[in-house]
């Protein structure tokens, strides 16, 4: 079935965060997010428009009123991988989840596997959706970028995840505290020692400032004791200046 969306952008370019870093992707930006981070830099208003990049790579846009129909985002989709081959499409932010029935209609269309850069919040969202998903990027939200609690939603969204091509994310800034980081950790592992976390790196922004290096190795080293794979990786795409 067709849905519409209210979208910022689509655009073909290189994962610049997490497991798949480096990989070719079609990026469709969502509007709207259920959270304000601190450390948010991301436009995800509703705006009039949605920018269409003109061809893959190209960084030249094109505006097409909102709401998009999902039919003209495969048709947008489809075009860029057939210009570029894609490893696949992600759907972003904002917050995705919010338009769950949208990703679903789109997904269902393109010959191609379906990745979501989520929160990890809006687990209800994620069931409805979970068989058409391939890979999942989850961040974990901490109280000191929130301002509250959500381990309890994140750990109801991972035990729907964790079916999928799973790994979690959190970014680790100067205020970031060991008590919270520690219990977010223990919250993966009680799902699985497996799943992936990925440490982040917050890109300085505002008030948010950078957490020492010290400090990320220590991290590392203490989330290592209770999961498998623990990675460093910062945000790749700022230093080549993409989107
Ligand atoms: S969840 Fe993502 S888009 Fe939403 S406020 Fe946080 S950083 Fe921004």
């Amino acid at each position: 079935m067709i849905k519409s969306a209210n979208l910022i952008e689509i655009f073909s370019s290189v994962q610049g965060e997490g497991k798949y870093v480096g990989c070719r992707q079609v990026f469709v930006r969502l509007t709207g997010c259920n959270l304000r981070c601190a450390y948010c830099d991301t436009k995800f208003r509703t705006q009039p428009y949605c920018n269409f990049e003109t061809t893959a790579g190209s960084m030249k846009f094109y505006r097409i009123q909102n709401p998009i129909s999902s039919d003209k985002v495969v048709d947008a989709v489809q075009a860029m991988i057939n210009e570029v081959p894609t490893h696949s499409i992600t759907f972003t932010g904002g917050e995705p989840m919010l338009h769950c029935d949208f990703i679903q209609a789109v997904a269902n269309n393109v010959d191609t596997k379906i990745f979501l850069e989520t929160n990890g919040t809006l687990f209800n969202e994620l069931e409805k959706i979970i068989d058409c998903v391939d890979i999942i990027s989850m961040d974990i939200k901490l109280p000191s970028v929130v301002g509250t609690d959500l381990f309890e939603n994140h750990r109801r969204f991972l035990e729907i995840a964790k079916t999928k091509d799973l790994y979690t994310k959190i970014v680790i800034s100067a205020e970031t505290t060991t008590e919270e980081f520690l219990t977010a950790v223990k919250m993966i592992a009680t799902t699985s020692k497996d799943i992936l976390l990925v440490l982040q790196p917050v890109t300085p922004f505002n008030h948010i400032e950078a957490a020492a290096p010290d400090k990320l190795l220590l991290f590392q080293a203490l989330a290592l004791k209770h999961l498998n794979s623990v990675r460093i990786i910062p945000q790749t795409h700022k230093l080549m200046n993409v989107f």
